[in-house]
């Protein structure tokens, strides 16, 4: 059945596998972000609007990933396109200090709690940053991450700490296993520097973490000197203010990256005065140890621009309450559809983003996730490619603000489809 399926896909999809050749002549694999393909060869699309998307043989989806979460005012927001071609006109590449990265400071630090923030053009280079900021405050040199969890293209622990990892010591904890966590973290108490947590494992299949957890971890981690590095890259858009001020968890340092750049490329890491001034080279502080933090586009224009627009006039505090509800809402209608099925598939997540799983129940932690039926997974990956909606091959759906009512009705028709001919399987 998933031969058969692959081949509709190829049958279908022509022009984007006219495209996919030509590109594997000059990027190996024919991409340049490996989460992006899959077999037989992942879609080229030509355009979007709102929460559409085209294709190079005209076929038109309904955007239920939303790029990873980065995708989330949609394809077309005229606010922030309008802004950032008015600043790029006044200046584009400034080479000093302009005022629309003091602004947008200034609205993260309101927004989500932090004393100071440092923009990054990545969340990977968010994480790192943050990190090296851990290192150089507490002079330790162990990280504790989590198996399942991932923090940029070098910090990456889908399965364990992948090989092409920057070298750091890293310690990798159970997600969700808090008495196992807890005695890693006595363990390496002395020279433990940091903890990394993402408040849900985002691309590790949308398992939040339970309260307790999160909770006891970062007081834990504090208690023995260690930094709590809180990864809100992509979770920074649940409730007013993140997701781990949903959780009761107080970070010391938190990374952003990911919709908050409108579109453009953006990171940030921000969170006490006390770490980040570390930063702080100004005559007035007077420090006697600096660390120096560089990055050409740290502040370019048209990110600093965009996030501006983003945070102060789209997705304000109101606006993502209300979208958590929402996504919150929609997880639990296909949870219905998936149960219906009586099919051994579930849906995890939080707010606005889930994921599908090919699993009788959801999943706590990365092992979980990996004991997924992969054939039936795919499955429901093409399938709903054939009825129009476009989600992540792994499973993943991350709702858009312009997302309509009916569009996500076609969607919970699509997936009842798509189950119901995979009964017969
Ligand atoms: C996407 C992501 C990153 C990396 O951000 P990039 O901008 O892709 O480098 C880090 N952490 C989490 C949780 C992410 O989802």
């Amino acid at each position: 059945m998933l031969a058969k399926a692959r081949s509709n896909f190829a049958d279908r999809n022509p022009q984007s596998r006219t495209h996919y050749d030509q590109a594997r002549r000059f990027l190996p694999g024919g991409h340049t972000r490996t989460v992006l393909t899959h077999a037989p060869f992942p879609l080229t699309f030509s355009a979007g609007n709102e929460s559409w998307l085209h294709d190079v043989d005209g076929h038109t989806y309904i955007d239920m990933l939303g790029d990873y979460t980065a995708g989330l005012l949609g394809h077309s927001e005229h606010r922030v396109i309008d802004a950032v071609a008015a600043a790029l006109k006044t200046n584009t590449s400034v080479g000093g200090i302009h005022p629309a990265e003091t602004h947008l400071a200034r609205l993260m630090c309101e927004r989500f709690g932090l004393d100071r923030v440092r923009f990054t053009n990545s969340g990977s280079e968010a994480n790192l940053m943050a990190i090296t900021t851990a290192l150089q405050s507490t002079g330790r040199d162990e990280i504790l991450v989590f198996h399942g969890g991932y923090h940029g293209g070098l910090l990456y622990f889908a399965s364990g700490a992948a090989p092409w990892n920057a070298p750091y010591r890293f310690v990798v904890a159970p997600y969700n296993d808090t008495d196992r966590t807890l005695a890693l973290i006595e363990h390496h108490a002395a020279s433990l520097a940091a903890v990394v947590m993402e408040p849900m494992l985002g691309s590790g299949g949308c398992v939040p973490a339970n309260e307790h957890f999160a909770r006891q971890v970062f007081a834990r981690a504090r208690s023995v000197g260690a930094v709590t590095i809180a990864d809100e890259v992509m979770t920074s858009r649940h409730g007013p203010k993140g997701m781990f001020a949903l959780l009761g968890a107080q970070p010391d340092i938190s990374t952003f990256g990911k919709y908050i750049g409108g579109g453009f490329s953006f990171g940030a890491f921000g969170g006490s005065a006390e770490l980040l001034d570390q930063f702080d080279t100004s005559p007035e502080a007077n420090r006697t140890k600096v660390v120096a933090h560089a990055g050409t586009f740290n502040n370019n224009m048209s990110s600093m621009t965009a996030g501006c627009v983003v945070l102060s006039d789209i997705f304000t505090a109101e606006v993502a309450v209300a979208h958590t509800a929402r996504g919150d809402e929609f997880r639990q209608s296909v949870a219905s559809v998936l149960a219906r099925s009586g099919l051994p598939v579930c849906v995890s997540g939080f707010g606005s983003m889930m994921s599908l799983h090919a699993l009788p129940k959801p999943p706590l932690n990365a092992d979980d996730v990996a004991g997924r039926d992969i054939e039936l997974q795919e499955l429901m990956f093409l399938g709903l490619l054939e009825r129009g909606v476009y989600s992540a091959a792994r499973g993943m759906m991350n709702l858009s603000l312009t997302l309509t009512d009916d569009q996500l009705a076609t969607v919970l028709d699509a997936l009842e489809d798509t189950l119901h001919g995979l009964r017969q399987r």
